[in-house]
This record gives C-alpha cells, structure tokens and sequence, in this order.
C-alpha cells in the first residue's frame, strides 16, 4: 500500500472523538474538496506491505483503535480490506474514514466505516453512491461537513429522505474548516459558524450530532501528524 504516514494521537471526529487513536493514512484521493485539510495525502508517500503497517501499528502505542484514513483509502481497496481483517484479527477496533463515493460492499461488517457524503460547497455534492446506503448498519457514521447554508439544506434534505437516523449510529453535522488555517486554535477558522449550525440544528430539532474536529482546538490548525 502507499501511506502517507502512521502515527498516534487523539480521535478528532466521530462518536469516537476523545479517544486515544492510532491512524493510517494513505495515499492518493479521487476527489478534490474544496475545504480539503489533506492535499498532502495526494501524492508522495511510502510503499508499505501490510506485515509492515501491522508492525508500525503495534510500535505506535498500546491503544486498541486504529483508523484506516486519507485521501481515500479505498482506491486501494484490494490492499486495504485484507490489512482490515488483520487488525480486526488483532482485536482492533478499526474505524475506516471514506468519502462515500466509493463501494463499500467488500468492506468487513465489523469495520466501523465513517462515510462522508459531500454537500455542494465541497464541489463534489453529487458523489455519494446511493447503493453504499444498503451496505451502512448501527455501527457506522454518516458525516455532512457543512460550509454554509446551502449544505446545511442539502444535508438536511438528504437526512430526511433517506431515513439516516435509522439507518446509522450517527449523523453528524460538522462545520467545515478553511484549509489555510493556522495560529489561533478557535472557530474563526470555521466556515460556517458552529453557533449558527447549532442554532440550526435545534431549530430544527434534527436526530444528529454536531462534530467538532478536536485537534483543530487542540493543536494549531495547520499542524499534520495529529
Ligand atoms: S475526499 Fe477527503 S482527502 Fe479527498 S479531497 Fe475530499 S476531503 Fe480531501
């Protein structure tokens, strides 16, 4: 596989947000969104054979979740479902980050998959493939990462109309971040104000979670390998 890099830190996003988390990132992304923080994951990056992520993987802590991450890791799906399995045969929780636009049939059931699906503002708001809906159980996530209001009508009306509540163990509605972002570590660098997606959000008493991408307040916003 081509990875970017393996290291340990704090989940950032998710249900699982808080704890300590071990992440692979690989290389490579079909898509080009327009608030990207991972242009750096487009190219470059080592190849690496899974006995030797396994390795990295062991010798980067002792916690027991490890995220499968990008770019998007499923461009190379016939490398990425076998280290899966391996790490799950490993007793990891495994949490793969994916955009939504690529199949997630082949992935196993007891990988807890994040699943984006892109609102207008990103440039790709017509990328999901509607079939993964089928492939999602009460383990996974659905992410809407919100840049103005528009998306925020996108994302609600796609909420609606596919049931996601009850599909899903989370919706998550998350104000985009801007990519140049760096120095203070507050939510000026948020597209859209987290109050005012809050405030939306009550309004319309929507079944989801807001999300807050952790290390952007913990550590300054432009700093990778966190
Ligand atoms: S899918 Fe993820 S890595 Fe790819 S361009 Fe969009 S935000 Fe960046």
């Amino acid at each position: 596989m081509q990875i970017t890099e393996i290291y340990r830190s704090i989940q950032g996003e998710s249900s699982y947000a808080g704890l300590p988390c071990i992440f692979v990132r690989l290389t490579g992304c079909n898509l080009r969104c327009a608030w990207c923080d991972s242009e750096y994951t487009f190219t470059g990056g080592k190849r690496m054979s899974a006995d030797e992520i396994l390795a990295a993987v062991r010798a980067a802590g002792a916690a027991k979740l490890v995220e499968i991450t990008g770019g998007e890791p499923l461009l190379q799906e016939r490398e990425v479902v076998p280290l899966m399995v391996r790490l799950l045969a490993e007793g990891y929780t495994v949490l793969l980050e994916t955009s939504g636009e690529r199949p997630l049939a082949r992935v196993p059931q007891a990988v807890v998959k994040i699943v984006d699906v892109k609102c207008p503002a990103s440039g790709h708001g017509d990328s999901f493939a509607l079939e993964n809906l089928g492939w999602l159980t009460a383990r996974d996530e659905i992410k809407f990462v919100v840049a103005d209001r528009a998306d925020y009508e996108f994302a609600r009306q796609f909420l609606c109309r596919h049931q996601l509540q009850d599909r899903v163990g989370s919706v998550i509605f998350s104000p985009a971040f801007a990519k140049t972002a760096s120095g203070s570590r507050d939510t000026t660098h948020c597209l859209l104000d987290p109050r005012l997606l809050t405030e939306w959000l009550l309004a319309d008493q929507l079944p989801v979670r807001l999300g807050l991408q952790l290390h952007k307040f913990i550590w300054d916003p432009s700093t990778k390998g966190v």
